[in-house]
């Protein structure tokens, strides 16, 4: 069974607004196993409703709308629904009453186009909003000689979801026939999207029952893989085998393969080992250490470190020699080093990180262009050292260098 989701809002069409109820209402359907196959978002016009839910009918199982149930004159959904399907709209008068009584309970005073939302398609099971007053509506039926299920839901999203959760998900999980999705994000890095595509299709080619999307991200390349079975045991075996040999192809370069960030491996990683980590950034400017500590009880391995963005800065905390940066210039592997290795003893760490760089768009130069950094990571054994090129804009630089260096913490741990 494939499902639809139509989310009705003239606002939604604007810059302004954004349809996230689709969201959530895909990875509900997802969990079932329900497959969404397309999203429509349709202002407020009746005639365009209709047309969408026509559409809708002929291509999808289930229809599941968004919004457009309030009181107000642009709120049509009930109507667009109830003449694409033939239907009349009842007022129901248990409705009525318990919208009068919502309204009396908080002190308020109805005004009379309140009473729409108490319209009711006719055969619909009505699905009680605990959280507002226009009540969501399911209608099942048949078309074209094939089952149909339409449910109205209300737009606000703490109104959408409860409701969806309370009348709707258990109803869907009895309707549609059982199965099992399991699905994976295989994050990846030190690699370009093309390059990681070459190594991994021969794999996921073989297979022809694991949808695979390859996603290009900022600093990393994400492989979501999902398939569907009769039971989670079958699913998650068939991904386990799947993941498994791409992280034989992969290597080290797999870095997460159940969707954890960077820094939250980075964390298991210094936890796992009892190592310690301190920073001394420049041209990141603290998006390392912000990055660090976004992780819950980070502050076991992350002791912290200095923003040191001027050369007097990185001599007075880190201990850069004032020469170093006056003859090699801020942005270097040798002021890198210095950054890393002076940040590490300061504060005491097993490790220290170090990064300069050129974030632009202004300050490049022939010999040191926008988009190179340098980061180094000092341990017991000695200072390793990336330089790097990052293409694009300066927060991008600034993304990928922060990517770079987290992962530098995360291979030495490995
Ligand atoms: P109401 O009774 O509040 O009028 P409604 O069912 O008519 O409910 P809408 O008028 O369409 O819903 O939307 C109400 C609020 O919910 C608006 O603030 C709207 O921006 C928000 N909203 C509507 N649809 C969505 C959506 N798909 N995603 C996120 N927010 C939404
Ligand atoms: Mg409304």
């Amino acid at each position: 069974m494939n499902a639809e989701i139509i989310a009705v809002g003239s606002e939604l069409l604007t810059p302004f607004r954004q349809d996230t109820n689709s969201l959530y209402l895909t990875e509900k359907l997802n969990t079932l196993g329900v497959e969404v196959s397309f999203k429509t978002i349709v202002g407020d016009n009746l005639k365009d409703i209709v047309r969408v839910t026509k559409a809708a009918l002929s291509r999808s199982d289930i229809l599941i709308f968004s919004g457009g149930l309030g009181p107000t004159e642009d709120d049509l959904t009930r109507e667009a629904v109830a003449q694409t399907l033939g239907l009349h709209l009842k007022r129901d008068p248990d409705i009525v009453q318990a919208i009068e009584r919502r309204f009396t309970e908080h002190g308020w005073k109805m005004s009379p186009n309140n009473v729409k939302q108490a319209d009711v398609i006719s055969g619909a099971t009505v699905l009680p909003n605990a959280n507002g007053t226009a009540p969501g509506q399911w209608i099942g039926g048949r078309s074209d000689g094939r089952e149909k299920l339409v449910v109205l839901l209300p737009g606000p999203p703490h109104e959408l979801k409860a409701l969806f959760e309370s009348s709707v998900l258990e109803r869907l999980r009895a309707k549609v026939p059982k199965q099992s999705l399991a699905a994976r994000v295989i994050k990846i890095t030190g690699m370009g999207e093309s390059a990681c595509d070459a190594r991994v299709a021969p794999i996921y080619k073989r297979f022809t029952d694991v949808d695979t999307t390859i996603l290009a991200a900022p600093g990393e390349i994400q492989l979501h893989v999902h398939t569907r079975k009769d039971s989670d045991e079958a699913a998650n075996n068939r991904l386990d085998e799947l993941v498994g040999l791409i992280e034989e192809e992969l290597g080290d370069n797999v870095y997460s393969d159940n969707g954890d960030s960077l820094e939250q491996i980075v964390s298991y990683f210094l936890q796992m080992r009892d190592a310690t980590l301190s920073v001394a950034e420049s041209c990141t400017g603290g998006l390392v250490a912000e990055r660090l500590t976004s992780v819950s009880g980070s502050s076991r391995y992350f002791i912290g470190g200095a923003v040191v963005y001027s050369n007097e800065l990185k001599t007075q905390l880190a201990d850069v020699p004032a020469d170093l940066i006056d003859v090699y210039g801020a942005v270097s592997e040798q002021v890198a080093r210095a950054l890393a290795e002076g940040i590490r003893k300061k504060c005491g760490t097993t490790l220290g990180l170090g990064v300069t760089g050129v974030a632009g768009p202004t300050g490049g130069s022939a010999e040191k262009p926008v988009g190179l950094v340098f980061h180094a990571l000092a341990s017991e054994g000695g200072t390793e050292v990336i330089k790097r090129n990052f293409p694009g804009d300066r927060a991008r630089i600034r993304w990928f260098a922060s990517q770079q260096a987290l992962d530098m913490v995360r291979r030495k741990l490995m």
